[in-house]
Parts: structure tokens; sequence; C-alpha cells
């Protein structure tokens, strides 16, 4: 070993995982883990067949490195069937390793040395990451929670957040881990800021078919002016439930998604052969599908909220995505949602993630009493992590 340390400094402070240590209590105390945020459960048969199927017939060598022509067809359709958004599958749409490659690849592709981003806090925790490792500048705009516990971010907050520096706004919606879906006005003040400062928008939308109680997922390219400025980012793994294939895609205006290619291509240059056509089938699926998707999770949400709001544990609201945040003050009156979640396995045999870890270190007071369950579990073990809050005394 040299004496010189070997983790690089951009990497500095982004290493000790919270999602680690949870799992390892989750196994250690036989709890159920509502840390995960994946399923554990398949998706359609259809899909999962195909790529059986894709691997038998010899699909199993690089693919393209834009992705496999069908796909990024597919991907196209996709976008004008539930979105009406257009874009040319051969110059606009860029298949990834998972939405995570597609927005590394948006911010190192992107953003030079000393650019500022702008994004909603708590993140998404390879977010930060990335700024990181493109020697950006990471500035919060922090969302918190409205009189019926939607968290959402104040208009003034935003504008402030705007410098001469300011080259992105980094948005998530359906977003996690909050829950809340971005409204048409949200998303035209996000737009409005954008395109007063000319800014690039990168819409981290994986949980687009994941919206509950009726609502609808927007995305901000559809806002008008929107698409010439925004990379709108997606993933099979959360509509599918096949979040271990990490196909993934980036769609915009041809200079925006080759600026990413040229950052992809050094990571994986491509890869999930088999997984390319199985996906694509996945995008074609009959409007029901994705409908039951959805009313699927919602009941499970039910469950879990009501579960939490008897164990005193008060549930914020959740409007979409797999979670729901909680606040602990009323069962721990110092509100350290750290020490909580390292606490509830033991005395109450379910594991949940706390959020502070998700917000920027100066704001991380602001989520220190808020910690996240995921309810993309089997209802069984929904029910089970229901019947065991309540038992906790
Ligand atoms: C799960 C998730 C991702 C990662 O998507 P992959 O396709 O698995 O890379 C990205 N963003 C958010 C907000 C997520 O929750």
């Amino acid at each position: 070993m040299t004496a010189r340390p070997p983790l690089a400094s951009r990497l500095e402070g982004f290493g000790a995982s919270i999602f680690a240590e949870m799992t390892a209590l989750a196994v250690s105390t036989g709890s159920v883990n509502l840390g995960q945020g994946f399923p554990d459960y398949d998706g359609p048969p259809e899909v999962l067949r195909i790529a059986r199927e894709q691997i038998d017939a010899g699909a199993n060598q690089y693919p393209p490195g834009t992705g496999i022509a069908d796909l990024r067809l597919a991907i196209s359709e996709h976008q004008q069937r539930f979105w009406g958004l257009r874009h040319d599958p051969d110059t606009e749409v860029l298949v990834t390793m998972g939405a995570t490659e597609a927005i590394a690849g948006a911010l190192l592709g992107m953003l030079d040395t000393g650019d500022e981003v702008i994004m909603f806090e708590p993140l998404f925790d390879t977010y930060a990451a990335c700024v990181s490792l493109a020697g950006a500048v990471l500035s919060p705009v922090t969302l918190r929670p409205d009189a019926n516990g939607r968290f959402c971010f104040a208009e003034e907050d935003l504008r402030r957040a705007v410098t001469p520096r300011t080259r992105m706004i980094l948005l998530n919606s359906p977003h996690n881990p909050t829950g809340t879906v971005f409204t048409r006005e949200e998303l035209q003040t996000v737009a409005d800021v954008a395109t007063a400062n000319d800014l690039i928008v990168v819409s981290d939308e994986v949980y687009e078919h994941l919206v509950f109680d009726g609502g609808r997922h927007i995305p901000i390219a559809s806002l008008e002016g929107m698409a010439g400025r925004t990379v709108t980012v997606s993933s099979g793994g959360k509509s599918f439930n096949t979040t271990g294939w990490k196909i993934g895609w980036a769609c915009g205006p041809a200079p925006l998604v080759n600026a990413v290619r040229m950052a992809k291509q050094l990571f994986t240059f491509a890869g999930g052969t088999p997984f390319q056509p199985a996906i694509a089938a996945g995008l074609r699926l009959p409007a029901g599908y994705f409908e039951s998707l959805a009313d699927d999770l919602q009941a499970k949400r039910d469950v879990l909220m009501s579960a939490l709001a008897h164990a005193g544990l008060e549930p914020y609201a959740s409007a979409g995505t797999y979670f729901v945040g909680a606040d602990v003050r009323a069962r721990r009156a110092d509100g350290d949602g750290m020490e909580f979640c390292r606490a509830m396995p033991a005395a109450c045999g379910v594991v949940a993630i706390p959020a502070g870890v998700l917000y920027t270190p100066a704001n991380a007071a602001e989520g220190r009493h808020i910690v996240r369950f995921a309810f993309c579990k089997q209802m069984p073990t929904i029910e089970e992590a229901a019947r065991r809050l309540a038992a906790w005394k």
C-alpha cells in the first residue's frame, strides 16, 4: 500500500452506504426489510419470457452503442403514446445501463468544473456524487411538507438558487423519497426559471407509471418551450419490476442526447443485449398493465400508511413512487431518525431508511426526523410489517 489514501477526493464523503448497514441489520434481526427500494416480486411474464428466449437465440454480444433499434423505437412510441412527446428514435433516444447511467452521463457529459446544478432535496443517492465527480457544484432547494404532509418547494427558494454559474436543473418527479408528484403549476415554475436563465433540465422520471389516486405524471418536456432544453430519463426497472436488468434511456434534443452518449460510452459502452427486446415488449404492453401496476402499489401504500399512523409514526403524503416518509418524533423525543432506524429492527422487526442521509450535509437537520419506508413488497410482507408495527409497544 502507498501512503496516500486511494480514494479520489471527489468521492470523499460518498462512501458509507446506509442501505448496506440497514440490510445487514434486517438479516441479523430477521426483520421485514422495508428499507430497500426494489420489488420482491417478478414483472410481467411475457417480458421475462422474451429475455430468456433472447439468450437462447444467441443475443449475448454487445448491442449497438445507442441501443437496439427496436428498443429505441419502442421508447419513442411509448413517449408519444403516454405523454405526447415526439423523439426521433435514431438521434433523440439513447439506451443506457439504467437511469443511473443516463443521469451520470448527463452530468458528466454536460457540466464543466464549477458549473452549478440545482436539485430538489432530499435527493436520490447517486446525484450528489455525480455532481462531485463532474467537479460541479450542487445547489439544493429543500422540499418541505405542507399542511397535508405533501413535500413541495417555495418558488423564492428556487429563484434564489440561480446564479450566473447555474447550468442545469435536475428534477425527479414522481420524487424519491418523498412520493411527491410535481403539479403542472410547479413544473411551470421550474420551466419558467429554466427558460429565463437558459438552463438545461434533466428530468428523472423512473416512477412515471407509479402515480396513485387517479393522479397523472406530467413530463416537464411536455410543457411549452421545454422539449428543446430537456433530457428526459427513465428506465424499465420500476415499470416492469426488473431493477436488476438496468435498461434505461435518455430522450431529448439530439445535441443533448449526444452529450450523454459521449460520456456513457466511456462507462459501459453498452450492455443488456437480451434484456433490451424484452423491455421493448414491456413498453408496448396495453394501458391496463400500467394501471394495475399503480393500483396494486397504491393498495400496499394504504396498508402501510395506516399501520404507520397506528404505531405513532405519522406518515407524510405519498402520491407516487415506492415510498412513504414518516415522522419519528412522536415515538422518539430527540427526533433522531438515524438512531431510530438502528433501533427499530431489534425493537419491532421492521427496517426503514433514515432520510437525513438524503439531504446535502448542510441541510441534514431538515430531514433528521424523517424515515423512509418502501411498500414495493408482496402484500403478505406489507401485512406482516403492519402486524409488527401494531404490536410495537
Ligand atoms: C431507482 C431509481 C433510479 C435508478 O434507476 P436504474 O434504472 O435502476 O438505474 C434513478 N432515480 C431514481 C429516483 C430512482 O428511484
